[in-house]
């Protein structure tokens, strides 16, 4: 399987709406997909009760243990999205130390992308010794429609040596809306939130290696 991590210590950067909604995406285009939640408040794991365990597979994992417990279930997906915690560099390593590919959800605020320093080195800490792996790029969370990523947001982002994905989320009610009942966006067909995570699935995939 391929495992891609949605990672930020930083709480409220979007980490469960990207990763349900991503999540979900790749299963739509058919893929098995398993959704695991690193984070002790177990909010993908109250999503997923919310609508009843209907959508997809969701496991916790929340211990340091992670990348091993997690090798032993994969087996069978296409696809495993973690779903990251806040504040919890232990388990943001192991996340990390398991992926193919790290999503680093920022709002386009500086306090945001300062708050992401510690993961970048986490992550290019293991990079340095596999030759690269995991793949890591920022992806902007809840930007106002219609505005342009500020050169200050863009240079500072830049600084860190890692792409900003191509497609991000913009703030729009249905994403906790749809969450509230442990849906997506695409729950509500036509909605062009849809269109928006369809993209950043595709900005994915590419990253895998
Ligand atoms: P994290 O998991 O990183 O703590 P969440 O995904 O829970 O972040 O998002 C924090 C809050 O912001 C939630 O209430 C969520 O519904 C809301 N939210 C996230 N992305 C968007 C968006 N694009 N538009 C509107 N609200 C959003
Ligand atoms: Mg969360």
């Amino acid at each position: 399987a391929h495992v891609i991590a949605v990672l930020n210590q930083k709480g409220g950067s979007g980490k469960t709406t990207i990763a349900t909604n991503l999540a979900h995406a790749l299963k739509l285009a058919d893929a098995k997909v398993l959704l695991v939640d690193s984070d002790p408040q177990g909010s993908a794991r109250d999503w997923n009760e919310a609508n009843g365990g209907q959508l997809l597979p969701v496991v916790g994992l929340d211990r340091e243990t992670l990348a091993t417990d997690l090798k032993a279930i994969m087996g069978g997906y296409d696809f495993v999205v973690i779903d990251g915690a806040p504040q919890v560099a232990r388990l943001a390593a192991a996340a990390v130390k398991s992926a193919d590919v790290v999503l680093i959800p920022v709002q386009p605020s500086p306090y945001d992308i300062w708050a992401a320093a510690d993961l970048v080195e986490v992550i290019k800490a293991r990079q340095e010794i596999t030759n690269g792996k995991p793949a890591a790029a920022f992806l902007i969370s809840r930007a106002i429609k219609n505005t342009k990523l500020s050169g200050e947001v863009a240079e500072a982002l830049e600084g860190y040596g890692f792409p900003i994905l191509a497609h991000g989320t913009t703030q729009r009610v249905i994403y906790p809306t749809s969450a509230a009942s442990g849906q997506t966006v695409f729950s509500e067909s036509g909605n062009p939130a849809i269109e928006e995570i369809e993209a950043i699935a595709k900005d994915v995939l590419e990253l895998l290696p």
